[in-house]
């Protein structure tokens, strides 16, 4: 699943592309949306909210989401697509450009009005104008026997940590991913040091946890399973936290520094 922060950039590279343009072509390939016609409408901007990406226009909002395998592309008229046609899930297109959504995990146009009712689950974002600490805090203290690696990922509590960043920020606060959010210090800080890390993200890749930008050395824990821990030299280690109610457990590894983040 992406993080906050690709999710931000793609939505920053819609923005340029189709904002202030008229809509000649629309496409929404899922069978509900497929005879929705948005063409004559001219897009006022393209947001991102956590992990969703609103495209709007006077009347409706195309709501998408990028879920496992999702990407956008923006291409020039009549340049040939990098994926097949059969993947696309929605086509925009301006007189110059078609912005091509492959393999989305949510399609869906939305009367304008509605649109909060499909992301108003959502905590603070991260990267949106809505963040706030204190609220994202008081969110994550309303369930303090969850373990936090589990907590993080709630975009109900905040918007935009995906399993890049979890075990980051583990890293980062000394705290195995298995304590609860009660015994994993102050939430606020949690919030913080999240917004700190997806903020110094939101237009660089790759993304760097570590202030090192030589490949191999960016990301404290996270895919370094085996690997000599960049701080204390012991091996990181990676394993699951159980959530019977999760969705996307196949990629949901976290990762953790056994020297650094001793078990409670
Ligand atoms: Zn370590």
């Amino acid at each position: 699943m992406p993080e906050g922060d690709t999710v931000f950039q793609v939505a920053a590279q819609l923005h340029t592309a189709l904002a202030g343009n008229i809509l000649i072509e629309s496409d929404f390939r899922v069978p509900r949306f497929a005879a929705v016609d948005l063409t004559g409408e001219t897009v006022e901007e393209v947001v991102a909210r956590g992990k969703h990406i609103l495209v709007r226009l006077p009347q409706h909002t195309f709501h998408s989401h990028l879920m496992m395998d999702g990407q956008w592309h923006v291409y020039g008229r009549g340049t040939r697509w990098r994926k097949p046609g059969f993947r696309a899930r929605a086509v925009l297109g301006t007189e110059r450009v078609q912005a091509v959504g492959f393999d989305l995990g949510i399609v869906e146009v939305l009367p304008r009005e509605t649109e909060a009712d499909a992301i108003g689950h959502l905590g603070p974002d991260l990267l949106g104008p809505d963040w706030d600490p204190v609220v994202a805090a008081g969110n994550l203290m309303r369930e303090p026997e969850r373990p936090i690696g589990l907590a993080l990922l709630d975009q109900r509590i905040m918007a935009g940590v995906g399993n890049v960043y979890r075990s980051e920020l583990c890293f980062l606060r000394g705290v195995d991913p298995a304590t609860p959010v009660r015994e994993a210090g102050d939430p606020t800080a949690w919030a913080e040091l999240a917004h700190r890390v997806l903020h110094a993200n939101r237009n660089r890749t790759p993304r760097v946890t570590t202030g090192d930008l030589r490949r191999g050395r960016q990301l404290w824990v996270y895919g370094r399973r085996g690997t000599p821990c960049l701080r204390c030299g012991r091996p990181i280690e990676s394993g699951t936290l159980a959530d019977p109610s999760d969705v996307e457990r196949a990629e949901r590894v976290v990762y953790r520094c056994p020297g650094c983040q001793p078990p409670r």
